[in-house]
């Protein structure tokens, strides 16, 4: 039966294909090979966390308070059937014996194959039995692990989507939630897009779609229940609309749909080797956002001019040790011989929050506030001999082309002037070790934080440019987090408070004569770009993907016209008629 979920569309495009389910137990756990050795303690781990999840069910069963509902204890007691039964408590052992591999992936590989099974069930009641199945199994998965550490949780789920890869092209990954890091897998495949539970607007794995021109929904709450494995799907990423079987005739208006969005994206490839400038002739910089090296050819692709964020963390995902200095350097080197001598931009780690290192999972898990913690700069300056590391990668790399260092989360003057300090001690290393690098490399920060962008006075004296990262300036300055669907309607890049911080921090820097830029999704946003213009930004570096649908509304825009109208903006309050100024702005 055909029906269709509403959520937030966070990457636009429609994708077609058939539903792959991706269960949180299922993601968090690893694959491993076992010595032969091995086995048998394998299944010896496997029978007593079989055995430890049967007396737990007698005792919360034999405990159960007289007043508890009588449901309770019938789910109780199929549940222990369930566990009893040989494809549960016994198939996994051959599995081990057979694939030498840990008990874990064992048990989940006959999960999967239950569901399948279940999921080819006609009779409704009976389906949804996988639920139980799932719930036992992640009770058994617990009582072997122990509650997982972070570092297998992370690691396991790119193992587990790296496993999707027979299934890809045609597939649509319908998830509770996923990761940035597990973005990167994806980045290694062809899924045709996603969708999760939860989510919000400008979370870096939206972010990620985005630059994957990976059609994508968040907050759609239900998805993982109410759709089933191989159900065809059509995702409609500009609506945020997921319609689940449809019937020939909508999945015929959709095909159209999907072709004239190719179309429209083929005729922008027109633009690209345009220069970028206004109808009168203000030339405007379109730099490229990145987070692997290897994005820097689609940013050649869509005509970037130079990259204005290299998001480095991402080069520390995924992995047990984190990247030394060579092969940061190698990276860091290969962005700028393929950019040609145009500039690059190297924002220094910007880890925490929603980016973890994997090591730093299981810890940073618990933290209250992890948007407000050890994050980026804070978690560079703790962690000085990491910091210098890269410092000197980038410091080597800027030897073969222009390169910016880029310092993330600024808030204080001081921990500016403990970077400075750290980049000249990393200078100084490299010249008694004679490695060459550039004189000239700029330092600049990006200005994310309220406090910065209203005492932007201390950065401008102390750094060669700024740059707006309005993602965290929006989270921070309306105290909404930027990855919970539950508040995305309260993020509001219009809102008075964001516009003034954003022009204040033009205003001031233009006034110290310092370059400055907006990196944050903003920048990609068209319906923002004459917004911004009138603001005086001369510098935009968003996503790829994005950057010629706004070199045309560049190419489409007097620069005079947009002044005026932007002051008149600036000084208004009411929500209602910023909308109506930002409407006329773009007709
Ligand atoms: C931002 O906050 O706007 C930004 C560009 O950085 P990130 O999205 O990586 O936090
Ligand atoms: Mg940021």
């Amino acid at each position: 039966m055909t029906f269709s979920l509403h959520g937030i569309g966070v990457s636009g495009g429609i994708a077609i294909g058939r539903a792959h389910l991706v269960t949180s137990v299922a993601l968090d756990v690893s694959h491993y090979l076992v010595e032969p050795a091995q086995v048998a303690d394998e299944v010896a781990r496997f029978e007593a966390a079989v055995a430890a999840v049967q007396g737990e069910l007698k005792s919360l069963h034999s405990n159960l308070a007289h007043s508890s509902p009588g449901e309770l204890g019938a789910f109780l007691d199929l549940h222990s059937m369930i566990l009893a039964d040989p494809m549960i408590s016994r198939e996994p052992v051959h599995i081990i014996e057979e694939r030498r591999c840990n008990a874990e992936w064992a048990l989940v590989q006959q999960m999967d194959a239950l569901v399948a099974q279940f999921n080819a069930i006609e009779d409704d009641y009976l389906r949804e039995r996988k639920q139980d199945v799932m719930q036992v199994v992640e009770r058994v998965l617990k009582a072997m692990l122990g509650g997982g550490s972070g570092v297998h949780a992370v690691l396991s789920r790119s193992q587990r989507l790296k496993a999707l890869h027979a299934q890809e092209g045609e597939m649509v990954v319908v998830a509770h939630d996923l990761s940035p890091a597990d973005m990167l897998i994806f980045k290694e495949h062809q899924f045709a897009g996603f969708v999760t539970d939860v989510g919000g607007v400008t979370s870096h794995t939206a972010i990620m779609a985005r630059s994957l021109s990976l059609p994508a929904i968040v907050a759609l709450h239900h998805a993982r229940e109410l759709v089933t494995e191989d159900d065809w799907i059509i995702l409609d990423g500009t609506e945020g609309v997921l319609i689940v079987a449809p019937d020939a005739a909508v999945l015929e208006e959709y095909k159209l749909k999907r072709r004239a969005l190719q179309l429209e994206r083929r005729k922008l490839r027109r633009l690209v080797s345009a220069p970028t400038a206004t109808l009168d002739g203000v030339a405007v910089e379109l730099h490229a956002n990145i987070e692997l090296p290897d994005d820097v050819k689609s940013a050649n692709e869509a005509g970037a001019t130079g990259v204005g964020l290299f998001r480095t963390e991402f080069l520390f995902m995924n992995r047990k040790q984190v990247p030394g200095e060579e092969e940061q350097f190698e990276a860091y080197r290969k962005v700028v011989r393929a950019m040609g001598g145009q500039p690059v931009t190297i924002r220094t780690l910007d880890i925490g929050a929603d980016k973890q290192l994997d090591a730093e999972s299981a810890q940073d898990a618990v933290a209250l506030n992890p948007a407000l913690g050890l994050r980026a700069i804070r978690y560079c300056l703790a962690e000085p001999q990491m910091f210098r590391t890269q410092l000197r990668a980038i410091l080597r790399a800027s030897h073969y082309g222009p390169v910016k260092i880029l310092l993330p989360m600024i808030a204080h003057a001081h921990e500016v002037d403990q970077a400075l300090a750290h980049i000249a001690e990393a200078r100084a290393q490299l010249d008694a070790a004679a490695i060459p690098y550039a004189p000239d490399v700029q330092v600049g920060g990006m200005i994310e934080i309220p406090a910065a962008a209203l005492s932007v006075g201390l950065f401008v004296k102390r750094l060669d440019y700024l740059s707006i990262g309005t993602n965290d300036l929006i989270q921070y300055t309306l105290a909404i987090d930027r990855a919970d669907d539950q508040v995305a309607s309260l993020y509001d890049p219009l809102h008075p408070a964001v516009l003034f911080l954003v022009a204040n921090t033009i205003r001031a820097a233009s006034k110290a004569g310092i370059p400055v830029a907006v990196c944050g999704e903003m920048a990609g946003e068209v319906a923002m770009t004459r917004l911004l213009l009138g603001m005086g930004l001369k510098q935009f570096s968003m996503h790829p993907a994005q950057l010629l649908a706004v070199k045309q509304r560049v190419l489409g825009s007097s620069l005079a016209d947009t002044e005026a109208q932007v002051r008149r903006m600036l000084r208004t309050e009411d929500p209602e008629r910023l909308r109506e100024q930002l409407a006329l702005l773009n007709a």
